[in-house]
């Protein structure tokens, strides 16, 4: 039976103006992770956030992580955890979501102050953090008040975890949660994150994969020091003509990885996996606007949207040390580091994958015959993620979404990283749902970004309206 939800509706509508200005006020505290002047202001997010569900009856607790790895002299800002309702017949839901942001200078190009929320007259709310991820954390704190100002019961325990250092690679959370998983988040009984986006503009998706990614380093080295090719050219082994050649033994022109036996740990598609990509709202000029260019690989939309989700890529980033100002400088560089990264999915594990590809430079390299030296590394890698979007968990959103927003949503993955999703499901041993409430053209991390009001205060519905489905769907699994 759908849940009765009108009256919680009518509060949010009631309520908005009120939820826009506590936005307005969370965007207006510049929490940028990543300068250590503003880390006073992160902290001071975290607490005016942890006041805020105070002041709605939750639990709230401030969890200090430590000093931050590499710089001893600051202190990482606290993780702001917190309970709301305790009742054993109900299910729990963990909720997590950032309260830092990006950093953000006028001088960058904004249009607008980026610390002061304005809204124009199309319902854009121009901000930073406003829909990355202060939008998404607040819709919680919304869905709250909204049901306690209509009287309506709270469907579920929720549980929260809102981190201050998201932006700046989550710093010392994996094991907070590891740690925590089976103290005080142990009755959760399954995860939501709402820290992405939708795919376009005008159809909710629910998104059940990433892709993981592993980074390499290759660096050729020769000559003690860098050279003039018109003394020295012809006389010796270049480190830059060996890397070139190694680089160009990776990917072929059309993106395929020609690194032996990899394509061989990449899952199957199955007609069940194929027949999601029909439906989705996507067309090949959605991604010719965002490439500024019709240089796609393939010529339709499922093939593309395979590319970037369900097969993996393989990029190759640049190269330190090489000649890369404009001019014509003549010189030979003694040493060149090229960077390359995979973007890895379902079933590549990390340590499989790295013995092939440092297999593969090292046998490319040995083919040269050169008297350099070659060293190849993986920098750093994360895996993928990918859940059953059976599980009831999706099931629930995706009627939430139905509910509110009248159509089905799309089933998405993800090219990249958000790899907090892997460590949730990973501790808690529960489903992970990323539900986006921001469109595609918020422009997170970028200049002007913002959040369109429709989708702030729709999404709060829907963030609401997921809690009561979740407490209606059947549980097995
Ligand atoms: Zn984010």
């Amino acid at each position: 039976m759908a849940p009765q939800l009108d009256a919680y509706f009518k509060q949010v509508e009631a309520s908005s103006e009120d939820f826009i200005e506590r936005l307005r006020k969370a965007v207006a505290i510049p929490s940028v992770s990543a300068m250590d002047e503003h880390r006073p202001d992160v902290v001071k997010m975290g607490q005016w956030l942890a006041s805020e569900l105070k002041n709605l009856g939750a639990e709230v607790e401030l969890r200090p992580l430590g000093k931050q790895p590499h710089k001893e002299y600051l202190d990482l800002p606290p993780v702001v955890i917190g309970r709301y309702g305790n009742d054993k017949k109900k299910r729990t839901i963990l909720v997590y979501g950032h309260y830092d942001v990006q950093p953000a200078l006028m001088e960058d190009g904004w249009s607008t102050k980026p610390f002061e929320l304005s809204v124009d007259e199309k319902g854009r709310m121009y901000g930073r953090g406003s829909t990355d991820d202060k939008g998404p954390v607040l819709g919680w704190l919304n869905v709250i008040e909204a049901h306690q100002k209509a009287g309506v019961g709270f469907p579920v325990n929720l549980l929260m975890c809102f981190e201050g250092m998201e932006e700046y690679g989550s710093e010392g959370l994996d094991d907070f949660i590891n740690e925590e998983a089976k103290k005080y988040f142990k009755d959760a009984d399954a995860v939501c994150i709402s820290d992405n986006y939708w795919l376009g503009t005008e159809k909710p998706c629910l998104t059940y994969g990433l892709r993981g990614v592993n980074y390499y380093s290759i660096e050729i080295s020769g000559p003690g020091q860098d050279l003039h090719s018109g003394v020295f050219g012809g006389t010796t082994h270049e480190p830059m003509t060996d890397l070139t050649k190694v680089l160009g033994t990776l990917v072929d022109t059309d993106g395929t990885i020609l690194i032996k036996g990899i394509k061989d740990f990449v899952a199957p598609l199955t007609d069940e996996e194929k027949s999601l990509y029909g439906d989705i709202a996507f067309t090949m000029d959605n991604l010719y606007e965002s490439l500024g260019s019709q240089t796609g690989i393939f010529p339709d939309k499922e093939r593309t949207l395979m590319g970037r989700w369900r097969y993996p890529s393989l990029s190759i980033h640049g190269i330190e040390g090489a000649f890369s100002a404009p001019g014509a400088k003549t010189v030979i560089p003694a040493k060149v580091t090229g960077k390359f990264s995979i973007r890895t999915v379902p079933n590549m594990e990390i340590d499989p994958v790295n013995e092939l590809v440092i297999k593969h430079v090292q046998d490319a390299f040995s083919k040269l015959n050169s008297k350099n030296t070659c060293k190849v590394w993986c920098q750093h890698a994360g895996k993928w993620w990918v859940a059953s979007p059976k599980h009831w968990n999706f099931t629930a959103a995706g009627k939430a979404v139905e509910h509110v927003w009248g159509v089905k949503p799309d089933l998405t993955r993800e090219g990249g990283s958000i790899p907090v999703t892997l460590t949730f499901e990973q501790a808690t041993g529960k489903n992970v749902l990323l539900l986006p409430m921001g469109s595609s053209t918020d422009a997170a991390h970028s200049i002007n970004e913002k959040l369109d009001r429709r989708n702030y205060i729709e999404g709060t519905k829907l963030l609401g309206a997921y809690l009561h489905y979740v407490a209606e769907e059947p549980m097995e699994g």
